[in-house]
């Protein structure tokens, strides 16, 4: 490797992918360090090199991510979810993740990568901000030369102020996440009680009760009188609400700030073909524009495993979402899409080859992988700790981990501990305790396990950057028609 020898002896080695016209990213041990010509104005440090020449050198701070941007287009985010037909949001939780997702992108070119991806909830988990994960796509996006685009999500945003927080912060993507207006009683309530709990709506009756709408492909969808009621009841609040951030906050005086994904996927019961084309034709009409739609699709997609239910029922239903999808002119969005392979081949044959995939939580499954590979004692107290922990941690997912079947850690030898992660009881048990893992502080306010495990990944970028090649590989060769 080409390496930067300054005049007071410090050589650092430059990262060869990095090298654009006066300017380059070199690895200096614990991190990574700017270095450019003083000409470009990077706020920084200013050194003498061994050759004579004058060089600043900048840590990997803000200020550096926004002047890169000024600098190298392709180094900010741009609305690739609507404009590319296949998307993969990549959430890089812990801002570790890049490098190896960029080895995967490159690859697999026919993929966009939506590189920042977080919700609120993640953002405050690991203590970041939408710039700070912003920053270190940037970054990485620099170090790797990868010009050709990417994305970035906020993710789930839940209020118009988490939307204008996501878009002040320069993301190109919000995922509207209606769950709050979606009333999930509905379902477990009878014919009768739907009946007399359905007020008379005679606009959308005139639209939709007893007809029938015929999407070509043999796709008939009609709303009988209790399908519309249902539907009506369930989803007509959160159209009106994903309506409402759209025109004020994504899209006012009719110019779009960033693509528009509507997600009803975190809701108690799956959403039926019908329900998905109520949503799709009524934000139509009101002119929502969206980039995507994300169902929740039929089985279940619980964190990091695989899917879980009826293969058949999901590749018939996938095909008529992906119709629905198609009448309307945007793309299918599949959510928790983290080592879903059973689905991947159907997915990407249904929507032919037009989708929005999101993971996110295997990142960070391979990370600690890496940790018990790496430092056994070390993913021993966490694996420990994430047992204590899972009760809480278990209030905010739905999982049906069983702990019994996790084997105890004392009587597994070091070798066996990567193992761990071939086992879906304890992968969900590492998922969810994520927060809780990396939150954790002793009696004088140091954390017990997240510097140890950032240095740990410092360390081991190399290594951790293949597994993600690997692992994330695997989902992109998967979803791809061959
Ligand atoms: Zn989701």
């Amino acid at each position: 490797m080409e390496k930067l020898v300054l005049k007071d002896k410090r050589e650092f080695d430059i990262y060869p992918d990095s090298v654009q016209k006066n300017v380059c990213m070199v690895d200096a041990g614990r991190e990574d360090l700017l270095v450019s010509d003083p000409k470009l104005n990077f706020p920084g440090e200013l050194a003498e090199g061994a050759d004579g020449k004058m060089y600043v050198l900048s840590k990997l701070d803000h200020a550096v991510a926004d002047r890169l941007r000024q600098l190298f287009d392709w180094t900010a985010p741009s609305r690739v979810l609507g404009s590319r037909d296949k998307t993969m949001g990549v959430g890089d939780r812990l801002g570790v993740a890049c490098d190896g997702h960029l080895r995967v992108f490159k690859k697999y070119p026919e993929i966009t990568p939506i590189l920042a991806q977080q919700s609120i909830r993640e953002l405050t988990l690991t203590n970041r901000t939408f710039a700070d994960v912003l920053d270190s796509a940037t970054f990485a996006v620099f170090r790797n030369g990868y010009t050709t685009g990417f994305g970035a999500d906020g993710d789930h945003v839940k209020t118009s102020e988490e939307v204008e927080y996501a878009l002040n912060s320069g993301y190109t993507m919000i995922t509207m996440d209606c769950s709050e207006h979606i009333d999930n009683s509905i379902d477990s309530l009878s014919k009768d009680e739907v009946f007399r709990k359905y007020e008379r709506n005679t606009e959308l009756e005139s639209r939709y009760l007893n007809k029938s709408f015929d999407l070509g492909e043999g796709v008939v969808i009609s709303f009988n009188e209790e399908l519309f009621k249902r539907t009506v009841l369930i989803y007509a609040d959160a159209v009106s609400y994903a309506e409402g951030i759209y025109k004020n906050n994504v899209c006012p005086n009719g110019k779009a700030r960033a693509d528009f994904e509507v997600s009803i996927d975190e809701t108690m019961t799956p959403t039926l073909p019908e329900q998905h084309y109520f949503v799709a034709a009524e934000l139509t009409r009101r002119g929502v524009k969206v980039a995507t739609i994300a169902p929740r699709f039929c089985g279940e997609f619980q964190k990091g495993i695989d899917y879980i239910g009826n293969l058949e029922q999901y590749e018939k239903e996938m095909r008529i979402h992906a119709q629905i999808a198609r009448t309307f002119g945007y793309k299918l969005s599949i959510h928790s899409g983290s080592d879903k392979f059973s689905v991947f081949p159907s997915t990407g044959k249904e929507t032919r080859g037009r989708f929005h995939l999101k993971t996110a939580g295997t990142n960070w499954l391979e990370a600690v992988r890496l940790i018990a590979v790496k430092d056994p004692s070390l993913y021993r107290e966490i694996h420990k700790y994430a047992l204590v922990a899972f009760n809480e941690a278990s209030k905010y997912y739905h999982v049906t981990t069983d702990l019994t079947k996790i084997p105890d850690v004392d009587t597994l030898t070091d070798g066996q501990l990567p193992d761990l992660f071939k086992n879906n009881d304890s992968r969900q048990l590492i998922h969810i305790t994520y927060g809780l893992i990396l939150n954790l502080k002793d009696d004088a306010g140091r954390y017990v396990f997240k510097d140890r495990m950032y240095s740990l990944w410092r360390t081991y970028r190399e290594d951790y950057a293949q597994y993600l090649f690997e692992h994330i590989g695997h989902h992109a060769s998967a979803i791809l028609l061959k």
